[in-house]
Order: structure tokens, then sequence, then C-alpha cells
């Protein structure tokens, strides 16, 4: 495995191996790998020869007043667990290396920003966009695979692969959790031991929300409702939002049928959590979907 830093360094190295016909992926993370990250990697390993893995936590996708100072960061940990994993580059550019001036130019989305996480941090999938086109323009992976955690991000992504030409396929990774539920986080190294603990009603509540759509629930007001009982009673926990949407723009459903997901965000002590679950409901058959 080799770790490298700068933009030419990583031209070199995919160039040498598309060479010898090698298939690219490609992994993009914000570092302090956990197993969800990992994962991702074992599934770019069983579509491409070549692996690719960035570090790189984005100023560009922080909000003021959000965390980017203290998100957690130890490259030396990352660079281990990569390199256990099979995969055979890193790169870990410094933000001068990926934003040398000030880059005037965004995305403006359309719709698929318009609910869910994008009304609640203004300009933060402008910044993923950016720096992930950046980073499909520097790689130019075969293959891209990002989880399905981050929902909107993910159809984010996608979209923007369909509507700008990238040549490169989008694969979704399902949601890793902790034995108890919680979906696994950079940020759950937030937490105390007992926010720990309450963390876990996003997961509960889902599980909730799935139940009560299994007995026959179709009205998304009374699951969202349920949902929003539940969080309420757990002590420390301070809801941001519970959405239910389809899956084409990202918009709220009145009625539960098709394909939907039920996604929400949570403040739980100094961490804002969020988690989904994307159900297909065909008559009375309802099942998960881990990977759309
Ligand atoms: P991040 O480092 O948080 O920006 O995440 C990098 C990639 O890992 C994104 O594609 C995330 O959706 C994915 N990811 C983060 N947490 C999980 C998880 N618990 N399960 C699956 N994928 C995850």
């Amino acid at each position: 495995m080799e770790l490298v830093h700068t933009i030419p360094e990583v031209r070199r190295r995919v160039a040498a191996a598309r060479q010898k016909g090698k298939r690219v992926g490609f992994v993009p993370t914000m570092g302090y790998l956990h197993e969800g990250h990992l994962r991702l990697i074992d599934r770019c390993r069983e579509r491409a020869d070549y692996c690719v893995v960035s570090v790189f936590v984005n100023p560009t996708q922080f909000g003021p007043g959000e965390d980017y100072e203290r998100y957690p960061r130890d490259l030396e940990r990352d660079r281990r667990l990569l390199k256990e994993r099979g995969v055979d580059l890193v790169f870990a550019p410094d933000v001068a290396e990926m934003y040398p001036e000030e880059p005037f130019i965004r995305f403006q989305i359309e719709k698929l920003a318009d609910h869910l996480c994008g009304p609640r941090r203004p300009g933060h999938f402008s910044g993923v966009l950016l720096v992930v086109a950046k980073l499909f323009h520097i790689v130019q992976p075969d293959v891209a695979v990002f989880g399905q955690k981050d929902l909107q991000q993910l159809l984010l992504i996608r979209r923007m692969v369909r509507d700008l030409n990238f040549p490169l396929e989008i694969v979704a990774g399902p949601t890793v959790r902790e034995p108890d539920g919680l979906a696994m986080s950079s940020r759950n190294a937030y937490l105390s031991p007992e926010e720990r603990r309450q963390a876990t009603v996003l997961y509960r509540s889902l599980q909730r929300a799935k139940e009560l759509v299994q007995e026959g629930e179709r009205s998304a007001r009374n699951v969202r409702e349920a949902m929003r009982a539940m969080i309420e009673s757990t002590p420390g926990a301070r809801i941001d939002y519970i959405e239910i949407v389809d899956l084409e723009e990202l918009q709220p459903v009145e009625r539960l049928e098709g394909r939907v997901a039920i996604a929400l965000a949570v403040h739980v002590g100094p961490a804002r959590l969020i988690d989904n679950l994307v159900l297909e409901i065909r008559g009375d058959d309802v099942r998960e979907i881990p990977a759309i």
C-alpha cells in the first residue's frame, strides 16, 4: 500500500495501474475509519483490481459553527487499518492541495437538497459535490462506493454522475451498525457513555417504524409521530428532523408505498447523528432494501 499526499502522485499511480489493465475503484472518506468505511472498501475490492481510498476532512462541506475543527483525525491509525484491508493507494491531501485558492464554482442543487439534511445544513451538499467531483477528476475511478448511511449524499452523487456524464458507476454499501443498532459514525466518538446509550434511540425508532409498516400502517404522519414520541421520551435526545420521502426526488410522501426512505437526524449531547431505513412496500409486502 502506498500513501501519497499530492494530486500528481495519485495521477501517476492510477495511470500506471490502468496501463496494466486494472479496473480502478475508489472510496472517499473523511478518515477516523470504522468498520462502516472498511466494508465499503471490501465492496470496492470485489469490484475493482486497484483500490484507492481518500482521507480528507473537507472544509467546504462544513457550515459555520459546525464541527470542522474538532472532527476526529488519526491518519496513522487509518493507514494501518487500510493496509490490513488490502487497499492499494491512500490519498491524504492537505487543504492547500485540494483548495490552493478559494473555489469560485459551486453546485446548485435542484429538488434533492430541499428536504432532510439539505435545509438544516445550507451549503453542505454543494460542498460535498464539489469535493467529490474534484476527487473523481483526480482519481478517475471506474467505480466508487458510498454508504447508504448517508442516503441523501449517495443519491445526490448518483445524480451528479448522471447529470454531468462522469464515466463511472456508483455502488451503495449497507449501513454498518454496532451490536445494539447504532449506525457506526466517526462522530460517535463525541458521545459520553450515557449519550452513547441514548443514541440507540435512532435505530430503535426506525425499527419501530418498520414494525408499524409491517403491521399495515401506511400513513407517513402516524409513523413519524410514533418515532417522535419515542425520541422525545429519551432524555438527552433532541430531534432535528424525521422525514419520510420518495427515492426519486427525496420529497415527503403522505402514504408509504413503493420505495420510501424513513430518515432522521437527532442531536445527542454534542453530536448530530443521522440514520435511515429504505423500505419497498408492495401491497402487504414490506421489504427493507439495505443497498439501493
Ligand atoms: P465519512 O468519512 O463519514 O465522510 O464517510 C465516508 C463514506 O463512508 C461515506 O460514503 C459514508 O456514507 C460511509 N459510511 C459512514 N458510516 C457508515 C456506516 N455506518 N455504514 C456504511 N457506510 C458508512
